[in-house]
């Protein structure tokens, strides 16, 4: 499409889509090359080492993860065990809930994301002009919320854009999981996030 010409509302995106498609790809182009003498890791092993260095603590599980990376959950529990098999992420007992346990990242792990395929895009990213670059953010949200409503699935996002977050209270507090967040918390990914309008 000419950067000049206006899309018409509703008219078929095929254009955008095989954009957003062939972006995909060529982010995912290299993944499985090895860093150095480190073993390669395939695309969902780089998306569930990064989903686990960014979860919240309600979301660091191998179901929120299958919900993230739209999987199995038999699928994305292998991933997660190989993953803990090569010591990159480690299995810890949940303090607010006995039963289950929660999936963390360990040293090696966040070692490993210095290698991670995807940085030339978020080097891309960020040095988008930044109106360009809120639009962006703005259109990936809209068409995150639009086919996760289509397909019944949860919508990832962080406290700052989520309705649930209250930023009025003397310390930003949850109401949905009934806690209170802290500076880290609020820039995690969260499986219960809602979105809200956005804060400027
Ligand atoms: S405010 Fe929203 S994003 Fe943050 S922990 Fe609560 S539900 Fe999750």
């Amino acid at each position: 499409m000419n950067s000049a010409e206006t899309p018409v509302p509703g008219a078929p995106a095929q254009d955008e889509t095989d954009q957003i498609l062939h972006l995909a790809r060529l982010v995912q182009s290299g993944a499985g090359a090895g860093g150095g003498s480190e073993p390669p890791l395939t695309p969902a092993q780089w998306t569930a080492l990064r989903y686990f260095a960014r979860a919240n603590r309600f979301s660091r599980t191998p179901s929120a993860f299958s919900e993230f990376n739209a999987t199995t959950r038999g699928t994305a529990s292998q991933v997660v065990k190989s993953l803990i098999g090569m010591g990159l992420l480690q299995r810890r007992a949940n303090e607010s809930d006995g039963r289950s346990a929660l999936i963390e990242i360990t040293e090696t792990g966040r070692a490993r994301l210095r290698d991670d395929p995807t940085a030339a895009l978020g080097a891309a990213i960020a040095a988008l002009e930044p109106g360009l670059r809120a639009a962006l953010s703005e259109g990936i949200s809209a068409l995150t919320s639009s086919l996760a409503r289509q397909k019944g699935t949860p919508v990832f996002g962080s406290c700052r854009d989520c309705r649930h977050c209250d930023l009025e209270a003397q310390a930003a507090w949850c109401h949905c999981t009934h806690s209170r967040l802290d500076a880290v918390e609020m820039g995690a990914l969260c499986i219960d996030f809602a979105p809200a309008a956005r804060r400027a």
